[in-house]
């Protein structure tokens, strides 16, 4: 149940217009219902919170992420020596996704959505992968999100790495989640799939034949490394985005992290079908895979959005990374401007505000209450345009840490505490859960 609450004395803004240096908000039935300049009049029957002249905003939207990453901080790894891509997910990432079992699964959600929550996070988009216990996982990842109060997507990578039964299994925990347990409004699902090189056709067409039936899009890697359009194009003859839209899987709602490798075709494929490039910027310079060419895809049409790929959980640090990749890329002081910038962090809320049937991002009347009121005060004037600014350069400057957050109107996080969840208990229990995932690694 959310409760209704009026947020008082605030400094309130979003990215899109809105900037007031005093007002208040209340919030009913889980979204705004008022947005005010100044003192708010007495509403005995509100719960009020004083927001103390903080800055109020409306919660960010990570649009791809792992949440199992969050035990990988720190990993002891024998021998790492990648030379590219597929032998960083061979030396690192399919190790630990193979010690995963439904405990660990669950605490690194809470201890993911919990991280992510105190950048200001309220809406995520999770990809996994636990291929010794698939079956459930998505809902151990939901206990987990639910503790700590994220609105979520979740899905289930399937994958021919493993066999044809661990293949089906992938299948069918997509299609169990999606029938079971989806909460309107803070539970979605998605179709997961890994990635192209991974995937047979066999495996396409069934993936494609259940996202169909159930209605849900797909959330998929797309062309992260060169593996993918190299095995595309041996295996079928055909680039990455061409041989996925054979199986009708690019359409609107569709999440495609990473997009590097892709051919001009395959840009205006995307542009026509709608689905989603999401960008992840510091993954991608992390794994030296490439740059996206987000400034080109952007002004062809193609919708883009943004996420962390499980490499830290600040989107707003994340918006700054890919301008300043697009600035270093391109060789330009321009690129990625502000309005470009805005598009793509706009994409987010829209993705969002889909999956969880209400609107986002804005500090308006109507919109979800999914609210951030940061430790934030601002050293320079603060006016409608310069928000963005505000908040890229708070975030790498002093940092940028939430006091309070709501998400559906309900306060989950005040004084810099979660209301719930006794966050040192919740961090000990990673340590010693992620201890014993490493000892299982092998
Ligand atoms: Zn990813």
């Amino acid at each position: 149940m959310s409760m209704n609450v009026l947020i008082d004395n605030a400094r309130i803004a979003d990215l899109f217009g809105t900037c007031l240096e005093r007002g208040h908000v209340i919030v009913e039935a889980g979204r705004i219902a008022r947005v005010g300049e100044g003192a708010s009049p007495a509403v005995p029957e509100l719960k009020r919170l004083d927001a103390a002249g903080r800055l109020l905003t409306p919660g960010l939207v990570n649009a791809h992420a792992h949440l199992y990453s969050s035990l990988a901080r720190g990993v002891p790894l024998a021998a790492f020596s990648p030379s590219g891509f597929r032998e960083i997910l061979e030396q690192l990432w399919w190790k630990l996704d193979r010690a995963l079992d439904a405990r660990s699964v669950y605490v690194s959600a809470q201890v993911g959505a919990l991280a992510l929550l105190r950048s200001g996070v309220t809406a995520m988009f999770d990809h996994h992968a636990s291929p010794v216990a698939i079956e459930g996982s998505l809902s151990q990842l939901k206990r987990g999100l639910k503790e700590v109060g994220l609105r979520a997507s979740v899905c289930y990578e399937i994958t021919d790495r493993g066999g044809a039964a661990e293949r089906d299994a992938g299948l069918a925990e997509n299609v169990r989640f999606a029938q079971e347990e989806r909460e309107p409004g803070r539970f979605a699902a998605h179709m997961g799939l890994h990635a192209s090189f991974t995937l047979s056709d066999e495996t396409l067409a069934k993936a494609a034949a259940a996202s169909e039936e159930l209605g849900l899009s797909v959330h998929m890697h797309l062309a992260e490394g060169k593996e993918d359009p190299v095995d595309a194009l041996q295996r079928q003859g055909t680039r990455t985005a061409e041989r996925l839209d054979r199986h009708g899987l690019l359409g609107e709602g569709a999440l495609l992290a990473h997009g590097i490798h892709l051919a001009q075709a395959e840009v205006e494929l995307l542009a026509e079908r709608r689905g989603s490039v999401i960008h992840n910027p510091r993954s991608n310079m992390n794994n030296a895979v490439g740059a996206a060419k987000v400034s080109a895809m952007h002004a062809r049409g193609v919708p883009i959005g943004l996420g962390t790929d499980g490499f830290g959980t600040s989107v707003i640090e994340e918006a700054l990374c890919a301008r300043l990749l697009a600035h270093h890329v391109e060789g330009s002081p321009t690129a990625l401007g502000d309005d470009v910038l805005l598009d793509i962090l706009g994409h987010n809320y829209t993705l969002a505000g889909r999956l969880f049937e209400v609107p986002m991002g804005h500090m308006k009347q109507g919109y979800a209450a999914d609210l951030v009121l940061w430790d934030y005060d601002p050293p320079t004037p603060m006016e409608g345009p310069s928000v963005l600014g505000h908040l890229l350069f708070a975030a790498i400057s002093e940092g940028l840490r939430p006091h309070g957050v709501l998400i559906a109107g309900e306060p989950v996080y005040w004084d810099g505490a979660h209301r719930t969840l006794e966050e040192h208990a919740v961090l000990a229990q990673s340590r010693e859960t992620a201890r014993a995932l490493w000892s299982r690694m092998r």
